[in-house]
């Protein structure tokens, strides 16, 4: 049984090539799984015909002992960038049950659970019309804060949390989670520019929970090679986002998606998005050159890049980047900020690993038994990608 959107996609010629796969389970159809299984225990065979495929959510996706999850809340992408194949293998944006979501975060909490991450393709476009009315994504994401301080017991707004009253319960990006234990840190992946509205930006700055960094893909400063892209926004369009969302959330932290030697860029693009990489000092990037996915629009496009050319412009890249993300963190020492403690580092048994609400990562001497907590550091050192860090009290 072979199980996954790319599987689906290529179900026929991966069966005359292996007749020995009985079956291919598309993303729709992931609830047959258990179903196949049990037919093949008793002996026959599960006709996936008969199916209708619908998409279904699974319930859970913790792992057990795990203190950080992954929920999704939207399957699917309605985008059609022309270089991706997800629109063509998951299909149409699926939006889940707002009940469900705030149904599996009571159970993440109860198994000690402190940072959920709200995926989707594209999670601003998120919406919900059912019964319990309509909503999108910051609604969603009212929704689910208000949900996590009424669980504590308090009314909405009484910023028994820290609230805009500041102080360290209310630290904006922390949410005073040290103090109150349950999920303290609420993440979401992935923005799409186009849909980041003037309503999630203030939702982020009203709400404590939600951490200070934002995962923005932009793949190219050049408005030609976005054009291409059918990214749907321009350059200017995305520095105006960047300076609304900076002014409205001090201290947020912005990363990114840079994807080099698309068809037809040229040295001039190319210029043009280290230009917007200097311009917005983006955190991180995920950098990567182009590779033609079969049955996207992007595979017959002209003007294609050769690889000697895409690997340089992709090391020139990588190299600002490294530039840019050092700069940053050179400007952050000596400040203070609060971690979650995620795991042992693998220099020294004496130190522990902990990630900040912008989604640094931080190494500091602890006990084992911080792992799963939150703790307050200051940031004195720099290793790698990494800072080294002191624990303090405020
Ligand atoms: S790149 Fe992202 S937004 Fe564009 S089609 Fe693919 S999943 Fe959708």
């Amino acid at each position: 049984m072979v199980v996954g959107c790319m599987a689906e996609q290529y179900r026929d010629a991966m069966k005359k090539r292996v007749p020995e796969i009985d079956y291919v389970l598309g993303t729709f159809q992931k609830q047959s799984f258990g179903l196949i299984l049990d037919q093949i225990q008793a002996g026959t065979t599960y006709d996936l015909s008969d199916e209708s495929p619908s998409y279904v959510f699974s319930k859970s996706h913790h792992e057990a002992g795990a203190f950080r999850a992954f929920v999704p809340i939207m399957h699917g992408c309605n985008n059609f960038c022309s270089y991706c194949i997800v629109p063509y293998v998951r299909g149409r944006e699926i939006s889940r049950r707002p009940a469900d979501i705030l149904a599996e975060l009571d159970a993440l909490e109860d198994a000690g659970v402190r940072e959920v991450t709200l995926l989707g393709q594209n999670v601003n476009s998120y919406s919900w019309k059912g019964p319990e009315g309509q909503l999108d994504f910051p609604a969603l994401l009212r929704l689910v804060a208000a949900h996590l301080r009424e669980k504590r017991g308090m009314g909405i707004g009484d910023g028994a949390d820290g609230g805009a009253d500041g102080g360290a319960a209310g630290t904006p990006g922390t949410g005073g989670a040290g103090s109150r234990g349950g999920i303290g840190w609420i993440r979401f992946l992935t923005s799409h520019p186009k849909d980041l509205s003037d309503e999630l930006i203030r939702v982020i700055a009203e709400e404590p929970v939600f951490c200070r960094h934002i995962h923005l893909c932009i793949q190219s400063g050049s408005d030609r090679v976005l054009g291409l892209m059918n990214r749907k926004y321009t350059r200017d369009y995305f520095l105006g986002l960047v300076t609304k969302m900076r002014s409205a959330i001090p201290g947020l932290s912005l990363s990114t998606d840079i994807l080099v030697g698309f068809p037809g860029e040229t040295e001039e693009n190319l210029e043009e998005t280290l230009d917007i990489m200097r311009k917005v000092r983006f955190a991180y990037s995920f950098m990567y050159y182009f590779n033609p996915r079969e049955g996207t629009p992007a595979v017959k496009l002209e003007g294609k890049v050769p690889d000697k050319i895409k690997k340089a412009r992709l090391a020139r890249v990588i190299a600002l980047q490294k530039e840019i993300s050092t700069s940053l963190m050179e400007e952050r020492l000596g400040s203070r900020d609060e971690i979650l403690v995620e795991n042992r580092s693998r220099r020294s048994s004496k130190e522990m690993l902990g990630r900040t609400a912008r989604d640094e990562m931080v190494v500091f001497a602890a006990d084992p038994s911080r792992i799963g907590g939150f703790a307050r550091v200051k940031l004195s050192g720099i290793s790698g990608n990494t800072f080294r860090a002191e624990e303090v009290d405020e």
